[in-house]
């Protein structure tokens, strides 16, 4: 037996015998996702033993360094630990940004000092936290920002607003963009700043969409003392940190999206083939609808065959290599193929799928209903499609402005 299949093995047993039973199969969306952090809540206590025990391995981030917490996996256990998970329809222990922007920006750009101190927290979800890019005045031009943070000797004084600043009102920490020197090639005066959410005079206010509930926040910064200690690379350097968390957020989205259609799943039909045979019947063990069946078929294949390539783009993180501008091209295609899903899963279900609240509805066309509807921001979060065409154009084709 080779030593990965060996590791393929211990680690099941390990799965079977740690992952407690009620969390087994459980849907991880974004509503019910375990975010960690200080005012964490947790609906099923178990999610918080199982999060413990994946910690105490270092298995909520399988190849991040032993001495920061991380499991010091290669990038091909922890593919096989993923791939254990998923067929023992056990979901993970921890999401967030803690795992996917902010832990990889400090173990490339963080200091020992700021690695010492943040990467643990985040491995052990003891710390939540949010993005604070986009300001009203600055979203596909973030290189405008204008929060300014002033230096008055070891410490930066933060004034200025943030807005769609997703779980403001949630996260324990921020990491911000904000201007160092407002006299220069604006890029050449930002600097990436991390900033506790408990410091006085910040503070959130949520905003409401026509939805009702929503995860943004509008984040205020009012005579904010920061450490010029909490500064990630170097004064007026932040935009190459910001492009480079970027590039993972980018990753991260497309992940999402190209796992989406099988994760966690044992039997041989697919979540949306189960979906479309709900509503419109089963003929000879296929979706009876020859239409609908064809487009899932495809829906399917493209979601398979982007779930694969994304993979990979991953494996070669993991291996060291930094998400570039095709980190762009990810996420174009996956918000597509996300939003396409979405759109289908509506027409299938028909007027069920148009429930908001309320009775003649269950919980699962509910969902139907507001994983559509949240799928249309996916072309404007993490930078807009046209911005990652325009990308596309110049990084990645070298085309002319
Ligand atoms: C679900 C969601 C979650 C988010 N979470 C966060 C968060 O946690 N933290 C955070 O900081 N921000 C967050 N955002 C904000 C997001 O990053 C911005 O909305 C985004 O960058 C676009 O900026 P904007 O809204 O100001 O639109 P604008 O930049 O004003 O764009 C308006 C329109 O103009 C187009 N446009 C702009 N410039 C160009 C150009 N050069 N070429 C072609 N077309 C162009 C855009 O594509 C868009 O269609 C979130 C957004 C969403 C939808």
């Amino acid at each position: 037996m080779s030593d990965l299949e060996k590791f393929r093995e211990e680690a099941r047993t390990w799965l079977e015998q740690n992952a407690p039973e009620s969390i087994i199969g459980v849907r991880f969306s974004e509503l019910d996702g375990n975010w960690g952090g200080r005012k964490a809540e947790y609906s099923n206590p178990d999610m918080k033993i199982w999060l413990e025990r994946m910690a105490d391995k270092g298995w909520t981030a399988p190849t991040w360094p032993t001495e920061y917490g991380g499991g010091g996996l290669s990038a091909q256990e922890a593919k096989a630990l993923n791939q254990e998970m998923a067929a023992l329809r056990i979901p993970p222990a921890l999401v967030g940004f803690g795992l996917t922007m902010i832990g990889p920006t400090l173990l490339r750009f963080g200091t020992e000092e700021q690695k010492q101190e943040h990467i643990p927290r985040i491995v052990r979800g003891e710390i939540r936290w949010c993005q604070g890019y986009s300001e009203p005045g600055a979203g596909s031009d973030l290189a405008s920002l204008q929060t300014r943070a002033v230096r008055e000797g070891d410490e930066f004084v933060i004034n200025g607003t943030k807005v769609w600043t997703s779980y403001a009102d949630k996260a324990d920490w921020i990491f911000c963009l904000v201007r160092t020197d407002p006299d220069v090639k604006k890029q050449e005066g930002i600097t990436f700043l991390l900033i506790d959410m408990e410091t006085t005079g910040v503070s959130v206010s949520p905003i409401l969409l026509i939805s009702g509930k929503s995860p943004f926040c509008e984040t205020h910064f009012q005579d904010v003392s920061v450490p010029v200690r909490n500064v990630i690379s170097e004064i007026n350097a932040g935009w190459t940190v910001a492009k480079a968390l970027l590039g993972h957020e980018r990753t991260m989205i497309a992940d999402t999206f190209g796992a989406s259609s099988g994760r966690g799943q044992k039997r041989s039909r697919s979540v949306m083939a189960e979906h479309a045979i709900r509503y419109l019947g089963e003929r000879e063990g296929e979706i009876a609808d020859p239409v609908f069946r064809d487009e899932v078929a495809r829906n399917e294949m493209d979601t398979r065959a982007f779930g694969l390539t994304v993979q990979r783009a991953k494996d070669a993180a993991k291996a060291g290599h930094q998400p570039g501008p095709e980190s762009s091209m990810f996420k174009i295609y996956g918000t597509e193929i996300n939003m396409r899903r979405n759109e289908l899963s509506v027409r299938i279900a028909g007027p069920q799928a148009l429930g908001w609240d309320g009775p003649g509805f269950d919980e699962e066309e509910i969902a139907v209903t507001r994983d559509w509807l949240r799928s249309r921001g996916n072309s404007i979060e993490g930078g807009t499609s046209e911005v990652q065409l325009n990308i596309i154009a110049k990084h990645v084709l070298g085309l002319p402005d």
